[in-house]
């Protein structure tokens, strides 16, 4: 038996975008389980850094590679692919509004021919920025949404409704046995500093001792899910064993104002409560919470980690991070023997 588990248990997994905060989670944990993992990601916003501990590893291997632009004709056949590539954060994918869109639709395109042609299973990692600004609190999966298909936060909106419709095509014309997860806020350890988003922002200037930015009111809402719960979800979503012809919530319930989140990271920092009004960016939604009832009848998941506990593990990786050397490229070992065409 390699790595632990038999031939037939151990199954030949893709990640796309394996190298991001939580497609690095998700590369480790399959690893652990035994599985053979290809991570293939552009580094745009992936880091080499978050796969440290695994690079090594016998049953990966990394392709660099922009999935907009990638041949998975050379590919060997997988048994499941799990489609996580796009830059999630509001600033990182409107920095590049075309490519975000194109990465969506093109990227997600190529990837469910890829699962035709294998026959593998795929799970695309949606968001719940299908709803826009919704009208519907909490957001089940049956509300169409309220999306702006012309605003700034539409290359991400639109292009996940859009990867999602492809997903669903590919679903009822070829058989592809796709999942569609609806990932609502998410944080934990890996995030970088520089992501842009609440958490790591509130994060990094406590830490730094700066005021923490404060956009609008701080009274929108939004409910965090710990990284740990979110790769439980998505694991369990893909290993369901009869088709699931529609899109799945997964996020935490528990529903915090943006003040409430700052005076907690504050606290957990020990440091006092400073902030510092920012304007509300177009589109920001006022609202947003899961119903989850759907992930709990049909996967028997919700969160277990409650937010200040999984504040803490995050504050305490931040300034683990801190103290660390400058991430280094690693020589993988496995790299070379992978096709790595020309990084976008
Ligand atoms: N936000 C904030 N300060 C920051 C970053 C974000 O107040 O430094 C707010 C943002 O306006 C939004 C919420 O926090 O209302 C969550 O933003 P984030 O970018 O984390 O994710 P989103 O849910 O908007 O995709």
């Amino acid at each position: 038996m390699k790595h632990g588990k038999g031939p037939e248990a151990r199954k030949r997994i893709v990640i796309t975008g394996g190298a991001g905060f939580i497609g690095a989670h998700l590369c480790r944990r399959l690893l652990a389980e035994g599985h053979e993992v290809t991570c293939i990601d552009s580094f745009r916003t992936g880091r080499l850094s978050n796969l440290d501990p695994i690079a090594t590893h016998p049953g990966f291997r990394i392709i660099q590679a922009d999935v907009t632009r990638f041949e998975t004709v050379g590919l060997d056949p997988a048994d499941e692919i799990y489609h996580l590539a796009c830059a999630a954060s509001p600033p990182h994918y409107q920095a590049d509004p075309i490519h975000t869109m194109m990465t969506c639709v093109v990227g997600t395109a190529a990837f469910l021919d890829y699962a035709a042609r294998c026959g593998a299973r795929f799970l695309l990692a949606s968001t719940s920025e299908v709803y826009g600004d919704p009208e519907v609190h909490p957001q089940t999966e049956s509300y169409r949404g309220a999306v702006n298909p012309t605003g700034p936060r539409a290359c991400y909106d639109e292009g996940k409704r859009a990867a999602e419709a492809l997903a669903y095509d590919h679903a009822r014309a070829g058989g592809v046995g796709v999942r569609v997860a609806r990932i609502f806020n998410t944080y934990g350890p890996l995030m970088r500093a520089d992501d842009g988003r609440v958490v790591s922002n509130f994060i990094a200037q406590a830490l730094a001792g700066r005021p923490l930015t404060l956009y609008g009111t701080g009274l929108q809402t939004r409910s965090f899910c710990y990284v740990s719960d979110m790769v439980e979800g998505l694991m369990r979503l893909m290993g369901h064993p009869e088709p699931v012809l529609a899109p799945v919530n997964l996020g935490n319930p528990e529903e915090r104002t943006m003040r409430e989140l700052a005076e907690t990271v504050a606290r957990l920092c020990n440091v006092p409560l400073r902030m510092a009004q920012h304007p509300l960016p177009k589109d920001d939604p006022h609202r947003r919470c899961p119903d989850i009832s759907r992930a709990r009848s049909l996967l028997g998941w919700a969160p277990r980690v409650g937010l200040e506990a999984g504040l803490a593990e995050t504050i305490a990786s931040h300034r683990q991070a801190e103290h660390r050397a400058a991430p280094q490229i690693l020589a993988t070992g496995t790299r070379e023997a992978c096709a790595v065409p020309s990084p976008g």
